[in-house]
């Protein structure tokens, strides 16, 4: 692993603590020093951290919360009980809907400063949440030791290529921001309108800047890496890629490590609870931030999914009191590794984050084709710069291309083939050849969208942590 620069040491040493914990009076340092420590605990003093922690949890919750409250008497739980995973496991799942109509029934009595924000794309379920102000600072410190693992930690000089904020910034927040990032040394160039002219921008700013730690939306950055192959254009090698807010393919790993001469680290997040798992130097799987959050994995009934099975991601986050989520579904599906890493860690793998729930195509026998399928298609025929599919009906699938150069008869043909195998003769099928697709509100490419389709937008975790 490469060691850190003197920025890097002294902004970790002096800068941070003074800026951070003297000036605006954050105890993020102490705590990234705490999380640091927590990640070589033995599995068993994590087990037990673990399960202290729901316990205090659901006990505020159920003291605190109303929404909480009315539940555990509805559901005859009694959180002084949990001394054992079996009687957490008795709490109800939410998911979004729930917590949308819960409304502020979900906050507690908790008088402190909370940070408010929402998720919720343009045609997804916007869902209000707050976070206490410690909790705020302990997310950003489990995502400040996550990011290290790709010596991506505080200091390092990033170039961001990720969705720009839409809110117009007041002058005071813009000022406080653009020296907050100048200290911290990070650049956030927007993945909008990503086409040629601003990849060779993009590209010209590399070179001039050489960062040392790229961190980037997944698919801007996939045709960002094809771009450069194509061009022949060689960036200063960053020290390390880190990706995020999409779904990471085998096949974009390559293109991207191959293009910029550097190692790609995955990572997981969202806005309601920033970094949930990061890869370390070994790539055998996402370290879960288990320390601050409990991951479960289970399937359709509600049970917890072996090792190396796909189930629904539910998460538990330890430390927020304004408004707890205990049990939260988000929608996400991934796999648990079977082991855990060989570097140590007791912190336990995912070993895949799989589609979006909403990424799936409801075939018409009942049966479900998982939206990674299209990208895994799609990369087979090089003129395909930039696809979209979308499910409108139980029977219709439009699938809209963009290409360069276009795709010769031979080519669509066999894509129309291919395509058909997996969706059954009885679904229709549209193709459309089109000039551009437009980006999500939050910059992203969806590439698949469902039946039940809406989307997360997922701001930069840089950004969520200058609040
Ligand atoms: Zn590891």
């Amino acid at each position: 692993m490469t060691s850190r620069s003197l920025y890097e040491r002294a902004y970790r040493r002096c800068v941070f603590p003074v800026v951070s914990g003297r000036l605006l009076g954050r105890r993020t340092a102490r705590y990234l020093a705490a999380a640091e420590a927590a990640q070589w605990w033995s599995v068993d003093t994590l087990a037990r951290h673990q399960l202290q922690a729901i316990a205090e949890l659901c006990q505020h919750a159920q003291n605190n919360c109303p929404w909480y409250r009315a539940q555990a008497e509805q559901l005859g739980l009694d959180a002084r009980r949990i001394d054992h995973l079996d009687e957490f496991r008795r709490w109800p799942v939410l998911n979004r809907e729930t917590v949308v109509s819960a409304g502020e029934l979900m906050y507690s009595d908790h008088s402190g400063p909370v940070t408010c924000s929402a998720t919720g794309g343009s045609t997804g379920i916007p869902m209000a949440y707050r976070f206490d102000r410690d909790s705020g600072q302990r997310r950003a410190a489990t995502t400040y030791r996550g990011y290290g693992w790709a010596s991506a930690g505080l200091g390092a000089k990033t170039l961001s290529i990720w969705g720009t904020d839409f809110q117009p910034a007041s002058w005071r927040r813009r000022v406080r921001d653009g020296m907050i990032n100048r200290l911290k040394r990070q650049r956030t160039l927007s993945c909008f309108a990503f086409d040629t002219k601003s990849m060779s921008d993009y590209f010209g700013q590399l070179q001039r800047t050489r960062p040392q730690i790229i961190h980037a939306y997944t698919n801007p950055l996939y045709e960002f890496a094809r771009f450069l192959r194509e061009n022949s254009l060689s960036p200063p090698p960053p020290r390390s890629i880190l990706v995020g807010a999409e779904r990471l393919h085998g096949f974009q790993r390559d293109e991207i490590e191959s293009a910029f001469k550097a190692p790609v680290f995955e990572t997981y997040g969202s806005r309601e609870f920033l970094l949930i798992g990061a890869e370390c130097d070994r790539h055998e799987g996402l370290h879960i931030s288990a320390d601050t959050l409990f991951l479960e994995i289970l399937d359709d009934d509600g049970q917890p999914t072996p090792p190396g099975d796909e189930g629904h991601v539910v998460i538990t986050d330890l430390t927020n009191r304004a408004m707890p989520l205990i049990r939260f579904a988000n929608g996400d599906r991934a796999i648990a590794a079977r082991s855990l890493c060989s570097c140590g860690r007791s912190l336990p793998l995912l070993a895949g984050i799989r589609g979006r729930v909403l990424d799936m195509i409801q075939l018409t026998d009942g049966a479900r084709l998982p939206g990674e399928f299209f990208p895994h298609l799609m990369k087979d025929y090089p003129a395909i710069r930039r696809f979209q599919v979308r499910q409108t009906d139980e029977q219709t699938i439009q699938i809209q291309l963009v290409t360069n150069p276009p795709l010769d008869d031979s080519d669509f043909a066999d894509l129309r083939r291919r395509t058909h195998e997996r969706t059954g003769s009885v679904v229709e099928i549209e193709w459309d050849f089109v000039d551009s697709i437009p980006l999500t509100q939050s910059g992203k490419h969806q590439v698949v969208i469902g039946l039940d389709a809406g989307h997360r937008p997922v701001s930069s975790p840089l950004m969520e942590m200058n609040r």
